[in-house]
This record gives C-alpha cells, sequence and structure tokens, in this order.
C-alpha cells in the first residue's frame, strides 16, 4: 500500500480561500496520464476570452486570459469590490431582475481573482502556516473556474438577511430551484451538480454558477450534462453506488465520504468511474485505525474503506494499462474527533 498525504479536509473557511470547495494537492499512487487535452484555445487574432473554456483541477486558466479578458469591478450590498467579467455581469444583472419579480434577492460573493492574487494568499499561507497547511485549504493557482471572471458564487438575502455560509444556504432548496431554473435563459448553468463530483472534481454547490451563453446554457441544463461532457472530456456515465450492510454506518455518513473519494477520483484524466462500494464492517478494526494514525499523523478515532471499479483511459501512463478495467481499488480515509474524514492512502 503506498501511502500519500493528507489532502481532503472540510473546514468551512477553506470557501473564503478557494473560491469552492478544496483543490488539489501533489499525490501518488494514482493513474494520471502524462497529457492534459488542451480544449481551451484562443482564436488567432481574435480578442475574446472562450466562454467555453475548462479551467478544473487539470486543466489551468488559459495562457493569454487575463491579457484579454475585459472585466467589470462593482461593490456587492456588503461593501465589497468583486470583479467580474463583463458579458457575464451584464446576463447576471438579468437574472437578478427577473429573480426579483419572483421575490428572490442574490448579490455576487466571490467572483474574479487573478492567479498573482490567489499565488499571494498562497505565499501568505505557506509563510504563516506553513506548506502542508496552504496546499490543503489554498486553491492551487491557475487551477480554479474563479480566475476566469466567468464563475460566480451568489449568496442569498432573505428577508432583508444575509444568508452566506454554505450551511445556511444549502437549507433552501426550495430557492436555489427557482434560481437554477431561471439561469439557463441568461447563459449561465448551474457547474457543480450533485453526483457528478467524479467529473467536475466538486461536490455540489447550488451557488456557483458559470457563463457560457444563452444556447449552450439551455443546451447543457437540458441534457443534465456538465460542461466537461458537453465538450466530450468526460464520460457522463453515473457510478453505482453501494452501500452494503453497514451496522456502523449509515447511508448519510458514507455520503459525503463518497463524495470525497469522487471528488479525487476526477484528478485521474480520462478515466471513467463504474462502481463505488462499502467495503464491510470489517475493515474497521483498531489495527486498521493504528495503521491509518501512522500514515496521516493524526490521532483518528474512525476507520472506513470503500472499493472503486473504474476504467483506465486510451492513452495511460506508468503502471496502468490503458483502456482496461480495474475493480476493487482500495480506498481508506478516517476521521478525527471532530469527524471530518480525510483520504489517507488509497491503491491495490
Ligand atoms: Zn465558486
Amino acid at each position: 500500500m503506498k501511502t500519500i498525504k493528507v489532502i481532503l479536509s472540510v473546514l468551512a473557511f477553506t470557501l473564503a480561500l478557494t473560491g469552492c470547495k478544496k483543490q488539489p494537492a501533489p499525490a501518488e499512487a494514482e493513474p494520471m496520464p502524462a497529457e492534459t487535452e488542451e480544449t481551451s484555445e484562443m482564436k488567432d487574432g481574435d480578442e475574446t476570452v472562450d466562454y467555453l473554456a475548462v479551467v478544473n483541477k487539470l486543466n489551468p486558466l488559459p495562457e493569454n486570459w487575463e491579457s484579454i479578458v475585459k472585466t467589470v469591478t462593482v461593490t456587492n450590498q456588503l461593501g465589497r469590490e468583486v470583479e467580474v467579467e463583463q458579458t457575464a455581469y451584464e446576463a447576471y444583472l438579468k437574472l437578478k431582475e427577473d429573480l426579483e419579480e419572483e421575490g428572490i434577492y442574490i448579490d455576487l460573493d466571490s467572483v474574479r481573482r487573478s492567479v498573482a492574487e490567489q499565488q499571494r494568499i498562497m505565499d501568505d499561507f505557506t509563510k504563516e502556516y506553513g506548506a502542508d497547511y496552504a496546499q490543503k485549504y489554498v486553491a492551487v493557482p491557475g487551477y480554479s473556474e474563479h480566475h476566469t471572471g466567468l464563475a460566480l458564487d451568489v449568496y442569498l438575502i432573505i428577508d432583508g438577511k444575509t444568508v452566506i455560509e454554505n450551511e445556511e444556504m444549502m437549507a433552501h432548496p426550495e430557492i436555489w430551484e427557482v434560481v437554477h431554473e431561471k439561469m439557463p435563459e441568461y447563459g449561465f448553468i448551474l457547474r457543480y451538480l450533485p453526483g457528478k463530483e467524479h467529473i467536475t472534481g466538486y461536490g455540489y454547490e447550488p451557488w456557483h454558477m458559470r457563463y457560457v451563453g444563452p444556447d449552450i446554457a439551455k443546451e447543457i441544463t437540458e441534457k443534465g450534462i456538465t460542461l466537461e461532457g458537453y465538450l466530450g472530456m468526460a464520460n457522463e456515465t453515473v457510478p453505482e453506488i453501494d452501500y452494503g450492510n453497514s451496522s456502523v454506518y449509515t447511508k448519510e455518513d458514507m455520503d459525503p465520504v463518497i463524495t470525497q473519494i469522487k471528488c479525487k477520483f476526477a484528478e485521474w484524466n480520462g478515466c471513467e468511474l463504474k462502481r463505488i462500494r462499502y467495503a464491510g464492517d470489517e475493515c474497521i478494526t483498531e489495527e486498521n485505525l493504528e495503521w491509518l494514525r501512522s500514515i496521516g499523523d493524526k490521532s483518528y478515532v474512525k476507520v472506513i474503506e470503500f472499493l472503486m471499479d473504474f476504467h483506465t483511459a486510451k492513452d495511460m501512463q506508468g503502471a496502468w494499462e490503458s483502456d482496461h478495467d480495474y475493480t476493487d481499488y482500495q480506498w481508506w480515509l478516517a476521521a478525527t474527533e471532530d469527524g471530518s474524514w480525510d483520504i489517507v492512502t488509497w491503491g491495490y
């Protein structure tokens, strides 16, 4: 069993730093083709940004983006300056106005952050808390969709009150339903769909919208797919989840753990996730806990194991066979007293 550093964890304030959720830290022992496919090219002599550019954990911001993107800077209702790509902002204003007619009030939270700004945050955190900490909680500069100016995080204003914390926002699905329904008409898609974490690398974020233009937004939304799937960069197959018959963990306990595994899997470029299943209560032993404590260097109190079936990409590098089915690939996670799970190690 190869070991990795603990790379995923949930802290509320992570969101302020990454704009979204977790970002990758260097990892080992995973299938990874050498080349990342170029998908977002700029047209020669055409000084507009590509509204379909994919910026995710595998694909960085296109090189000349920052020199050609046209943005506007506005002050939100909390008095903070936010920067948005111009066309996306105009579209946002129309969406906002339409929603207000329905009695729904939204405002911009996190929009554009330049790569340099992200690097500054990374440097500050490295200096103050060390490289491990910074890598864990700060988005890798260059690999956040928020660099584009086309990704908007909004918050809600309900009865005049600011609702901006993730958990509070999640508690209003009826509001998000209306917001999501109206978005495509104005050119926005919901970027991080539930159940698609293995493709996007992020868990469900009802507040994160991405501008792609109305025609494509409508098509993507109707099909219920991701931007990656629309562009042919990922297979939209929904993996089978098998929760087994645990007398220790409920489905509700397992779901966030499975989401973490799926988010990590999204970094395995070109691989298709087929199935995730609970390995069984036999994995819960003091010996395994001790083993994970020694790897993760934390005083873990809970252990869980999942097994994964997946299909590799056509051009896999290293020890992995291309276009091949792998089964029963192991994922070991452990939780500390506060209940947050870490992916501690994985492999055969
Ligand atoms: Zn976001």
